[in-house]
């Protein structure tokens, strides 16, 4: 069924940014825009904003934009030539002054790794493709490494340093800058990398308020020192990414699979949405067609039960952005049907949201008993929407709400079709505009029954808490 969707995250770029292609995308099945705050300047970011705005506008569908910190990334400085060929045997100093790089002598972008570093300890290059051993250390001024992975280096380049902790907090200068930016404008979700503690939600969720913005926090799980406090996070954030490609550098790569299918789990409990992410049709970034694997991986994330997919370089700088965005729409339409016949019970934790949380068990109970064609729930803030969203409804679930905010923030949850209405006056009115809706994009038909959620008295944040199982007058 066309209405019951997981979602489709895609980062936007040089290849992608044009009013043209944004309009393409969100017809192929593009729910969600990423602006990556790692690369770029506020006024591009800007610029993409406001003709992603357009493109909505233009095409009368609500897409929601996030903005991806870059957070405590550590990058290799510049590279004299930009790149440098380092062979496996030989040494190589990291050093805490910057300077132009060659193949013995670098620096990087964060001093205090020259502090922390130990011997023994391995350093990875561009996601690992490169790797150093600690041999000598000379604090404060630089350390000598063995290159035990060779390969060419070029400036600029990731570095990371797994099971390091490093006291960095998880919103660096430029990241502080960037906020400044994001609150002034009109973004749904605001990403959090390299998220350790859930102290670091809480900073953030500190300067969202102090600046009123109504952003909701996506946590980015790409360290696995976040993984020993996954409860603590999962409750504070709004939603998870399991951001597979800084994860799979920094801890064992077979255990990337069972930490997403854990992190959804937990998501799935809690009522947060969850979004897993990177090289997910990743061969694509230069080919048409996707590699059999890269299909099954996009496939395995709907099976665990994750709210939407993403989808990074292939859509920011790949040479076929709407043609990616159209496979995943069609990998994940095609595993669809099969996941309803396979779904285990979704049950929602009822300790946070409890009356949101517990109207949505019981629709869940309801759809499984009677005839229901759809679901449409008026959400003043989306939330009673969230929790539809975990119950894997084997129904399409129209979700209203007068708050475009709102209504861009449904765009995330799995299922839900988000439209912006204006509060009706009576609850029985809800009725009729649920109806009308459900009609009109065809998610039932007259003389069909479909359940409605609303709140006594109308409007009111989070005070969902009626349904009412209602038949469609079927045609006179
Ligand atoms: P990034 O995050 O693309 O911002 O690095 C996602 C990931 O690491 O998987
Ligand atoms: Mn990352």
């Amino acid at each position: 069924m066309a209405h019951i969707r997981t979602k489709i995250v895609a980062t936007i770029g040089p290849a992608s940014e044009s009013p043209e292609i944004l309009r393409e995308l969100i017809r192929a099945g593009c729910d969600v825009f990423r602006l990556n705050f790692s690369h770029g300047l506020h006024e591009e970011h800007l610029k993409r904003l406001n003709t992603i705005r357009q493109a909505e506008k233009e095409l009368g569908e609500p897409v929601a934009v996030m903005a991806d910190l870059c957070g405590p990334k550590i990058r290799v400085g510049t590279i004299a030539g930009g790149k440098v060929q380092l062979m496996a045997g030989r040494s190589i100093t990291i050093q805490r002054q910057p300077i132009e790089g060659n193949d013995q002598r670098i620096s990087t972008s964060l001093d205090e790794l020259i502090d922390t570093a130990q011997p023994g300890q391995t350093i990875l290059i561009d996601d690992g493709k490169i790797l150093l051993e600690v041999e000598r250390v000379n604090p404060p001024d630089e350390i000598t490494c063995r290159i035990a992975v060779g390969g060419t280096m070029s400036s600029g380049k990731g570095v990371n340093l797994p099971h390091t902790n490093l006291s960095l907090s998880a919103l660096t200068e430029k990241d502080i800058r960037d906020l400044e930016f994001i609150t002034k404008h009109d973004f749904d979700y605001v990403a959090l990398s390299f998220v350790r503690r859930p102290e670091d939600i809480q900073a953030l969720r500190d300067r969202l308020n102090a600046a009123s913005c109504p952003a909701h926090i996506v946590a980015k799980i790409e360290k696995p020192q976040a993984l020993d406090h996954i409860r603590a996070i999962v409750e504070l954030t709004d939603a998870v990414m399991v951001a597979r490609g800084d994860l799979g550098v920094e801890m064992d790569l077979p255990a990337v699979p069972v930490v997403q299918k854990k992190i959804a789990w937990l998501c799935q409990r809690a009522g947060k949405p969850c979004i897993v992410a990177t090289q997910m049709l990743e061969s694509m970034t230069t080919c048409p067609t996707p590699t059999r694997a890269e299909v099954s991986d996009v496939a395995n994330a709907v099976l665990d039960h994750t709210d939407a997919v993403m989808l990074s370089g292939e859509t920011a700088v790949g040479k076929y952005p709407v043609e990616t965005v159209g496979m995943m729409n069609r990998i994940v339409s095609e595993i669809q049907d099969f996941h309803d016949l396979t779904a285990r019970p979704a049950r929602v934790e009822l300790t946070n949201a409890p009356t949101e949380a517990a109207i949505a068990a019981a629709v869940g109970e309801i759809l499984a008993v009677d005839d229901i064609s759809a679901v449409a729930v008026f959400s003043a803030t989306g939330a009673t929407a969230r929790m539809l969203a975990k119950h894997r409804l084997s129904k399409p679930i129209l979700g209203l709400s007068p708050d475009l905010r709102a209504v861009r923030r449904m765009c995330l949850y799995y299922g839900v079709s988000a439209v912006a209405v204006q509060t009706p006056r009576h609850t029985g009115d809800v009725l009729e505009l649920a109806t009308q809706l459900a009609l009109k994009l065809g998610m039932a038909e007259p003389g069909q029954k479909m359940v409605v959620v609303t709140g006594r008295p109308i409007g009111k944040p989070g005070a969902a808490n009626s349904l009412v199982i209602h038949q469609i007058p079927a045609p006179a």
